[in-house]
């Protein structure tokens, strides 16, 4: 459109300035001027037309510029974005990644599950738990892959009726498989808060609720077996304070009751402060070389007189043979002790107790053997004397006790040493009571 104006304008324009020029040249008559005139006027108006076409055609440029411009900001937001987006997803996969791995490296049960109740993220313990192989589970219906119902109804519920975080105690199993888990149901809400997917999460709690009830049959035991001393303790010195006692027979009568019984009361507490310290790590332990057949000999020394009592022999069958442990000595002779005291305590008068250490080369163990010909325990009850307080009721009548010398002996061995405990018996005819100590090998004792 530009060029074609100029095509009109500039030969117009020509003749115009030539008619124009004649004027001066000699041209002077009236049509003349008129037509130089008129001439004038039609190049002026051309001129002026001309100028206000390249006006609107600067300002065309000027749109055009500017809607570049526009376009360009459009890229390079576009482009911006794109960027961001793709941070976005990084971000995101990242997110996902340690979610993951958070997830594999809990070792609680955690289930993911979206608004169908299908699975969409689970770990090792829950395949475990559920009986299912994780890998090849995903997006299926956690009805059709959980054989633990009760569990699958409980996420359903919690998504159903939309609450945020649940607690519940469940337990799974029968006998002595019941297994008590801690179990939390959180419901995971989208934007337009619709339930998009629930969480659960299994704490196995079995272990806490066993240490709890056992902690809670310990405190009833010991106070039960402290009442009983000091309740003598305390009636014999009333006794005493109001005169009950007349002659000097009587009061000595009742002292030493109140002596045998605070003695039993000092027992018992040393048993248990023993305990509670070997069960709860803080016991100072010092090993060193020792040999299990010196501690048996001086255990049946310090026995002897005890065993004399009762006309009961005991015999030594040990040879003497040095380092052949590493063990804390006063540990190891308390065990000693522990034994050889029940076996003249549970033998009725004029028995006989027989004490064994050998060396097992083929299990690399030291083994003590204290066999009694005494009352004996029964079959059923004879898992049960290692426990905390357990005292065979049949035997109660030959001697007093607290029930807790054999756990006192287990806890030294098995938890100090690493060591074992075992028993024999038959009713009537005797028992035998023992323990392994881990050898010390020939190289170790060279590195020491
Ligand atoms: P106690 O202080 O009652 O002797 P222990 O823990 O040493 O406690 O022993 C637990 C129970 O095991 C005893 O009460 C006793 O009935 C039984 N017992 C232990 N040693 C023998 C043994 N050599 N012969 C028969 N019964 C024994």
């Amino acid at each position: 459109m530009f060029g074609k104006h100029y095509i009109l304008v500039i030969p117009l324009a020509l003749i115009c300035l030539l008619l124009f020029a004649a004027v001066p040249l000699g041209g002077t008559n009236l049509l003349e001027i008129l037509v130089c005139l008129s001439a004038f006027g039609v190049t002026g108006g051309l001129l002026w037309y001309l100028f206000m076409e390249r006006k609107s055609i600067f300002v065309q440029v000027e749109s055009l510029k500017n809607d570049y411009k526009g376009q360009r900001d459009k890229a390079s937001q576009c482009s911006k974005e794109t960027k961001d987006l793709r941070l976005s997803v990084q971000l995101l996969k990242r997110q996902k990644r340690n979610t993951e791995a958070i997830i594999y490296s809990i070792p609680d049960v955690v289930i993911v599950t979206d608004a169908s109740d299908r699975l969409l993220m689970a770990n090792e313990p829950a395949g475990e738990f559920l009986g299912f192989d994780v890998k090849d589970t995903m997006l299926k219906p956690l009805d059709e892959l959980a054989e633990k119902k009760e569990l699958v109804k409980l996420i359903r519920n919690s998504r159903t009726t939309r609450v945020r975080h649940v607690k519940h105690e469940l337990q799974f199993g029968s006998g002595d498989n019941i297994r008590i888990y801690n179990c939390i149901v959180s419901c995971i809400f989208d934007d337009d808060d619709h339930v998009c997917g629930v969480v659960t999460i299994l704490h196995d709690i079995s272990r806490e609720k066993e240490i709890s009830q056992m902690k809670n049959e310990f405190v009833g035991h010991v106070s039960h077996e402290l009442k009983t001393p000091l309740a003598s303790i305390t009636a014999y010195a009333e006794m005493l304070v109001d005169g009950e006692a007349a002659d000097e027979k009587t009061r000595k009568e009742f002292y030493s009751i109140i002596q045998s019984q605070a003695q039993r009361l000092n027992r018992l507490i040393e048993d248990i402060l023993n305990i509670s310290r070997i069960e709860s790590g803080l016991i100072k332990v010092h090993k060193e070389p020792v040999s299990t057949a010196l501690i048996v000999r001086d255990a049946v020394q310090m026995i002897k007189s005890y065993a004399a009592e009762k006309d009961i022999k005991v015999e030594d069958q040990t040879a003497v043979v040095f380092d052949q442990v590493s063990a804390d000595k006063d540990m190891i002779s308390q065990v000693v002790i522990n034994l050889l005291s029940n076996a003249v305590k549970y033998t009725p008068n004029g028995g006989k107790v027989a004490v064994n250490s050998e060396v097992d080369e083929s299990q690399q163990v030291v083994r003590v053997t204290i066999t009694d010909t005494g009352v004996g325990i029964s079959a059923d009850e004879l898992t049960r004397v290692f426990d905390k307080f357990y005292r065979v009721k049949a035997n109660n009548k030959c001697a007093k006790g607290t029930g807790l010398g054999l756990n006192l002996v287990k806890q030294i061995v098995e938890k100090v040493h690493q060591g074992r405990v075992f028993v024999t018996s038959e009713v009537g005819k005797g028992s035998s009571f023992g323990f392994e100590l881990p050898l010390i090998t020939a190289e170790k004792t060279i590195i020491k």
